[in-house]
């Protein structure tokens, strides 16, 4: 009998992040085996130090569990209810061929070179109708197509973000955010967890810190579904027209609304020129599309087409051109009416097994919108120590302290009901269940 036990699935993890790394190859049916380029012959005293070349890097703490759940996706017969993404058996890939195969021909050739920075000039105009159609009258130089709204956030932290200088969170938020303002030098100031949005605390912060940017996802918060109301929408536009406070709309769910339309966006309501628009295809269509968009005020947009030209100097022009397709056919529209009631039902079930199993472990709101289900719990077992465990039943979520700028919240966990069927669902709601059961016995 061995002294030390390691369990097989952390073998396995270990041999991913090898294979990853470029450490070895594994050939399936024959073995793993270590990468030619780490065998004697090849290696030599004079390899580059590259730890040493790379400059300082601010690391989250939340980075390394984050790209170890990735890993732990590939084990076979897992149940992810982290990663926030549709389902991928619905992406309209059908139409998509079909729309590639009856429009290639006509296509002018030239539309495969480079093209402008902003983008696709057809498509940019017809983003600019559909923000129009959501009441969101602008210009078509006020829109810039970018590579995913992750790229917005980025780019716009660029164009704006200074070291030191004050960038404003509602908390929990979306990790990708907060990031990318800390990965550029930002200081972080948090608006805290309340049922309504802390005006007053907003106004004491620019007073006393004159921050230059308020980054929120007013509609259906990820992660935990949360929607400031018109009203409060109004004041807050007020409050940060008074300051010249930049607000950075993040707008990714607003389409997957389960019952009554949300209100309208912060953008729709801007009569200071300061709010930022950004949304993204990535939920509405598939993420793989890398396709997003930004509506802001001209000088800005200018700034980012700028900051963009050194990036990536445009967005893909296939997808830009097979999404303009699909837009202007009407497709856009009826996709996001099934997906509505899919993701409807997934909501309901997945908030009735909570229900039903958990009631007295976890609290919860259903949320009216969105992908997620946000869960405290209840008992005296943190949300790492709970994933430890669901992970070896095989199910997985997200802590919920990945969706704060400092550490210390560790009762809380995002689940997502959008990727799996209903079945699919109530499977990993069980295990989830289990897990619990067990941490409360040991
Ligand atoms: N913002 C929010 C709030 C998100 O949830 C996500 C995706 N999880 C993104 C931005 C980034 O999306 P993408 O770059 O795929 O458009």
């Amino acid at each position: 009998a061995s002294l030390f036990k390691v369990s097989r699935t952390t073998a396995i993890n270990a041999y991913r992040h090898l294979e990853k790394d470029g450490y070895v190859n594994i050939k399936n049916g024959s073995g793993t085996y270590v990468s030619d380029r780490y065998t004697l012959e090849n290696r030599t005293n004079h390899e580059i130090p590259w730890p040493q070349l790379l400059k300082p890097y601010i690391q989250s703490s939340m980075t390394s569990l984050m790209s170890e759940l990735m890993v732990s996706n590939v084990l076979a017969d897992k149940i992810s209810l982290d990663a926030g993404m549709p389902d991928p058996n619905y992406y309209p890939i059908d139409i998509f061929s079909k729309l590639h195969k009856d429009y290639l021909k006509a296509l002018d050739p030239r539309d495969f070179g480079h093209i402008p920075i902003h983008g696709y000039e057809p498509l940019r105009h017809t983003i600019t109708q559909l923000l129009g159609s959501e009441g969101i009258k602008c210009h078509s130089d006020e829109v810039i197509i970018l590579s995913g709204s992750q790229q917005g956030l980025y780019l716009t932290a660029r164009a704006l973000i200074e070291p030191g200088d004050y960038v404003i969170i509602q908390t929990p938020t979306y990790l990708g955010a907060i990031q990318v303002f800390q990965a550029l030098g930002a200081r972080i100031l948090c608006l805290p967890q309340r049922e309504d949005f802390p005006l007053e605390i907003l106004e004491d912060y620019l007073a006393r810190y004159r921050p230059k940017l308020l980054y929120c996802i007013p509609t259906f918060r990820n992660p935990n579904g949360a929607v400031i109301t018109t009203g409060e929408r109004k004041r807050l536009i007020q409050l940060a027209a008074r300051y010249r406070l930049a607000i950075l709309e993040d707008d990714p769910y607003s389409n997957f609304y389960y019952e009554d339309v949300p209100p309208t966006s912060l953008k729709s309501l801007d009569n200071y020129g300061g709010v930022i628009y950004l949304s993204t295809f990535s939920k509405t269509l598939m993420p793989g599309l890398r396709l997003g968009y930004m509506a802001a005020h001209p000088s800005l947009i200018n700034r980012i087409i700028l900051e963009k030209q050194y990036i990536d100097l445009h967005s893909n022009n296939i997808s830009q051109w097979l999404l303009d397709l699909f837009i202007k056919n009407g497709y856009l529209e009826k996709h996001l009416i099934k997906m509505r009631g899919i993701y409807r039902n997934r909501r309901n079930v997945m908030a009735d097994a909570l229900n039903s199993g958990l009631k007295s472990k976890l609290s919860f709101h259903a949320p009216q919108g969105g992908f997620y289900i946000w869960c405290r719990i209840n008992e005296n077992i943190s949300s790492k120590k709970l994933l430890q465990e669901a992970l070896k039943m095989g199910v997985s979520f997200v802590p919920g302290e990945a969706f704060y700028a400092t550490t210390g919240e560790d009762k809380e966990f995002r689940l997502c009901f959008s990727q799996h069927d209903e079945k699919v669902i109530l499977e990993g709601i069980s295990r989830l269940e289990k897990a619990i059961g067990k941490l409360k016995k040991d």
